[in-house]
């Protein structure tokens, strides 16, 4: 490619509303351009990127024999409905209307659309296990899409999905999906963990988020600085009922608490129960001497002061004290963090409060709390005190340590949730009507492009690893329009690199030196060759790699050989 022929579109200045250094980079070195909140264009130089990250993706998704498809971005809101997702579903899900007023969705996730075609195409054992993945743009109304396309409301995902018979088989395909995912997170250059995961309003037993490790990440994960142990704090903290520590992975049984026990399980804070009226009166007992509560509510979607005042009844000022956003799975609940005068009467008949948890006084220091399930109507009891940095980890080997991820890939078994819900099965070997197990895997493709420029950055730009950047090599030639020797050598290097299908950038614009190192190193392009007079009389070029290091002097013969 040859700069004066391509859309470079770099910018001096930090755009004032980009906050991270990622979305301001990928303004500056003109990757994107913001179309509205969420919506972005991908310029070419960004759309290269993309193409790349999508690529590692689909060679490990094939590798593990899983089979690409393209389904539909809109959905008829009836197969929602079978799932029972249309009225679940919170304001991420954008709802529109056909010129006939039928109902429609864009979709934020695939599962009833897949469901649906595998009811259709598979009817036999024989056919199964099947995988099937697509790379989509997604919509999803988010609340507050920030960081450019780190939190977009469009962006581009890979999600697979498997279909099985048994649970054995479910887990062989999932642990096949964690490799593939660790693979290609390891191609992509990236300092990534998985992380155990909350499985959240979906269900299913397992799940790994992958993170990204940035100072920007919205989550926060714990890891033990001595085991392989990491989980999302959320699911650290749902891993400690109790004041039970079991290891990772090891399923928990949750202490199930029915109406009037919900006062033992919420000691030294008591609990009545109003279970006609699904509320609760907290307040403390005498052992403490508490004046406030703080509650965690968690909803399936926005849960804002208005929202939340409805939910508590307080004879006294209820105070907000923060709104967190966070989200597990394909749904996606929030968390508000609320402090309230006791008594206090919790009311969580509201048809969109999942769950809360209870505890903690004035002091902010944890007691132990109540996990109420929707769908079961089933209380368990949970641990609520922070993951506390220093702490021995829950997998009981060593400390605990936190850091902060961007989660950029999410496996899922889902078990028959949908399968049942949407009669997907199959005849059996004993010719029996079996309904089949399922597993979702999800990969953040567009947000991989932002997590890489977090983790790839220095003062002058972007660091693009190989595998990743727009180009591998630029050729920044001197003074080319005066010096026929200049174009000629950058010409004939050009076409070589090309002949060997190395993605290259050829500058020839009629620019300063100054002006085209400075946008190269803007946008990152990972290695650099200066083409210039004085090198030319030992017939040699400039080598420089945009990671740092000596400039090398490299004869103009040897010079493809170098860069492959
Ligand atoms: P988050 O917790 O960041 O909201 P999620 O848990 O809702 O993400 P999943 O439903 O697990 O997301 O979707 C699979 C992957 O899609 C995520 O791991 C993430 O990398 C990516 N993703 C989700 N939401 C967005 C978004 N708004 N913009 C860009 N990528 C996203
Ligand atoms: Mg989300
Ligand atoms: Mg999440
Ligand atoms: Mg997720």
């Amino acid at each position: 490619m040859r700069s004066s022929q391509y859309l470079l579109s770099t910018l001096k200045e930090t755009p004032s509303d980009a906050e991270i250094v990622s979305h301001q980079l990928m303004l500056r070195a003109g990757m994107i351009r913001k179309v509205a909140a969420g919506l972005y264009t991908w310029t070419p130089t960004g759309l290269r990127v993309l193409r790349k990250v999508e690529n590692v993706v689909r060679e490990e998704m094939e590798a593990i024999t899983a089979l690409e498809i393209l389904m539909p971005m809109v959905q008829p809101a009836d197969l929602w409905q079978e799932s029972g997702r249309w009225d679940d579903y919170g304001p991420e899900l954008l709802r529109i209307k056909d010129r006939n007023q039928r109902d429609f969705l864009l979709g934020p996730t695939h599962e009833e659309i897949i469901s649906q075609l595998v009811r259709k195409e598979v009817n036999s054992y024989k056919q199964l296990p099947l995988t099937l993945f697509q790379i989509q743009t997604k919509f999803r109304d988010e609340i507050r899409p920030r960081f450019g396309v780190m939190r977009a409301r469009e962006f581009m995902m890979k999600d697979a999905y498997s279909f099985h018979l048994t649970d054995e088989s479910l887990q062989k395909t999932y642990d096949d999906m964690y490799k593939a995912y660790s693979r290609i997170f390891e191609r992509l250059g990236l300092d990534y963990r998985p992380v155990i995961a909350d499985t959240g309003s979906i269900g299913g037993s397992h799940s790994h988020e992958f993170h990204v490790l940035a100072s920007s990440g919205e989550d926060a994960i714990a890891f033990s600085d001595s085991s392989d142990y990491a989980a999302n704090v959320e699911m650290a903290e749902a891993l400690a009922p109790a004041g039970e520590r079991p290891a990772p992975n090891q399923k928990v049984e949750k202490h199930e608490v029915q109406g009037d026990e919900l006062a033992a399980v919420l000691q030294p804070l008591s609990v009545e129960s109003q279970q006609a009226t699904k509320s609760f009166i907290v307040k403390a007992s005498d052992e403490i001497d508490a004046e406030y509560v703080q509650l965690v509510l968690r909803a399936d979607h926005e849960l804002n002061t208005v929202k939340a005042e409805k939910l508590i009844q307080v004879a006294s000022p209820l105070e907000i004290l923060t709104q967190t956003e966070k989200a597990t799975g394909t749904e996606a609940p929030y968390v508000g963090v609320v402090k309230a005068k006791l008594p206090l009467l919790v009311d969580h008949s509201a048809a969109h409060l999942s769950d809360f948890a209870c505890g903690a006084n004035e002091n902010g220091q944890w007691l132990t709390g109540v996990n109420w399930e929707r769908d079961t109507g089933e209380y368990s009891a949970v641990d609520i005190r922070n993951v506390v940095e220093g702490d021995p980890s829950p997998c009981g080997q060593g400390k605990v340590k936190i850091a902060r991820g961007i989660e950029v890939g999410h496996i899922f078994q889902l078990g028959k949730k949908y399968s049942e819900a949407m009669k997907v099965g199959v005849l059996s070997e004993s010719g029996k009507h079996e309904t089949l197990t399922m597993g979702c895997y999800g990969i953040g493709v567009s947000r991989i492009v932002a997590a890489a420029i977090e983790q790839n950055n220095d003062d002058r730009g972007i660091c693009w690893p190989d595998a990743l950047a727009p180009f591998q090599v630029v050729i920044v030639p001197m003074n080319m329009h005066k010096s026929a020797r200049v174009q000629e050598a950058a010409e004939t290097l050009y076409n070589d690199l090309k002949a060997q299908g190395i993605d290259v950038l050829f500058d020839d614009r009629k620019e300063r030196p100054g002006v085209m190192f400075t946008d190269m190193e803007l946008i990152g392009i990972p290695h650099q060759v200066v083409v210039g007079e004085r090198n030319l009389d030992q017939n040699q070029v400039e080598y420089q790699s945009r990671k740092g290091g000596e400039k090398q002097k490299i004869s103009l013969d040897d010079c493809v050989n170098f860069i492959q």
